[in-house]
């Protein structure tokens, strides 16, 4: 008789205004069938798998298969998702990447470790600034553009200095040194065929170029990803003072979902260029912001081929984009002054 009672309290108590225990403390997904009974919290199937690793720190139960004591019951109702997000959630930086449900396996599992495990967000922990925490180095496997094999490399990541660089152990200067302005990171674990695998991509002299790495230890790839969006969020904040903070969180890193836009020499439907800024990879302001689209080369730069060209320029610099014909130069002309007027 308990039995049933007691999972209809708890049933009662999983959808109770107030506590946030309709959705998994973890990824937000609505509906948790499941709990952490020694954390006091709700939490869905899938987030479930991860905290089952975790016997130090968790015990996973099901609401309605599991018995519940009584007890365990008072202890759900004292705790809940609310008091677990005040307590683990208390300082969790402006830039680091909070994963949703659909986030792949990698960035799940190191958030629930973060907060509970290695308690990074507790309210007692110092948090580090933007810009030391956008600092880092060590090194990636970074996938070779000749043999299609993983090298190790070293990287570093620089806020002060605006940008990151790799190194191989041949050379003797960088391999690219990355200016954090044009910087994006996703996790793309199929693509590159491991589960840590982390897509760098950057503009170069008008081209996009990508970097495909991973690392074996889930939480360095994760806390690199962190470290990138540390970095962008210090140079969003420098470069557009007066963007409020809801605006500026999204444009630290984009997933995007068109690809190969600019890889192409010109784009095949300006819709995909225009998404592709908007999405964010180039943060496009307004034209009074400083925003400008021109159809010559800036002062000082020659391109051997007589090509039609592009320049957009930014408050901090100017992107020169090379066209295949004059057709191609309208078309992408036209798509980002839609884009500098609207926004
Ligand atoms: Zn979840």
């Amino acid at each position: 008789m308990d039995y049933d009672r007691n999972k209809a309290l708890l049933l009662e108590l999983q959808r109770a205004a107030g506590t946030g225990n309709d959705r998994c403390a973890d990824c937000g997904e609505p509906g948790p069938e499941w709990a952490s009974c020694k954390l006091g919290i709700f939490i869905c199937l899938n987030c479930s798998g991860i905290h089952r690793n975790l016997p130090e720190i968790s015990r996973v139960k099901s609401l309605r298969l599991d018995f519940w004591e009584s007890n365990l019951i008072e202890f759900m109702r004292s705790h809940g998702n609310l008091w677990a997000k005040a307590k683990y959630e208390a300082k969790v930086p402006p830039y680091y990447y909070i994963p949703k449900s659909h986030d792949c396996m990698v960035l799940r599992e190191q958030w629930i470790r973060a907060k509970y495990e290695r308690g990074e967000f507790l309210d007692t922990r110092v948090c580090p600034d933007p810009c030391s925490a956008g600092s880092r180095e060590g090194c990636l496997w970074k996938l070779g553009k000749v043999r299609r094999q993983f090298q190790k490399r070293q990287f570093l990541l620089s806020t002060r200095e605006g940008v990151m660089k790799y190194y191989s152990k041949e050379s003797r200067g960088p391999k690219a040194v990355i200016s954090i302005e044009t910087l994006n990171a996703m996790f793309q674990v199929e693509k590159i065929g491991h589960n840590h695998g982390l897509q760098i991509t950057y503009i170069t002299d008008g081209q996009t170029r990508n970097l495909f790495v991973y690392h074996e230890s889930g939480k360095e790839i994760v806390d690199w990803f962190n470290a990138i969006r540390a970095a962008r969020y210090h140079y969003l904040r420098i470069t557009f003072p007066n963007v409020p903070e809801p605006e500026l969180i999204p444009r630290i890193t984009r997933n995007f979902v068109k690809e190969g836009y600019m890889e192409k020499t010109g784009p095949k439907q300006k819709e995909a260029f225009k998404d592709a800024f908007a999405l964010g990879q180039v943060y496009l302001g307004r034209r009074d912001e400083g925003y400008e689209v021109r159809d010559d080369l800036p002062q000082k730069v020659c391109v051997k081929k007589k090509k039609p060209v592009i320049t957009l320029v930014t408050p901090v610099r100017e992107f020169v984009f090379i066209c295949e014909n004059d057709r191609r130069q309208k078309e992408w002309m036209d798509a980002l002054n839609e884009v500098i007027t609207q926004l």
